[in-house]
């Protein structure tokens, strides 16, 4: 870490003491120059490379979460091939797909069935 730190340092300042020698006449004040400039143009540059780093995390979760949430039913095409395939189920908008024999977009519906629970008599989380 320190080693990278002294290395940085030592390029900036050969490159600040080759533009200054460029300028021999006012060889400091060139110097200080190229020097407070490379520092500022790497620190903006370190800048948006870590937050392309971070957007590209964030993305990455964010894909990780949707994979994470799928809910996958297999369902059969109302085609003549009987097509059985796996479709990705959501409840908040309708599901089409494409079946994969026939090419044709279907829609699938999901069908929620009530039925009438009895009364249990013995709970497990009760002792
Ligand atoms: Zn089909």
């Amino acid at each position: 870490m320190l080693n990278k730190i002294f290395f940085s340092l030592g390029i900036t300042t050969l490159v600040s003491v080759l533009f200054a020698l460029i300028f021999a006449t006012k060889f400091w004040y060139v110097f200080a120059l190229a020097f407070l400039l490379q520092i500022l143009f790497f620190y903006f540059l370190n800048t948006v490379y870590e937050n392309s780093l971070i957007e590209k995390a964030q993305k990455i979760k964010i894909q990780q979460y949707i994979e994470e949430n799928r809910q996958v039913a297999t369902v059969q095409c109302p085609c003549d091939q009987k097509n059985m395939q796996d479709v990705d189920m959501r409840f908040d908008q309708d599901i089409t797909y494409r079946c994969n024999n026939c090419n044709k977009n279907i829609k699938a519906n999901v069908d929620v069935k009530t039925v009438l629970i009895t009364e249990p008599i013995y709970f497990n989380d009760r002792a």
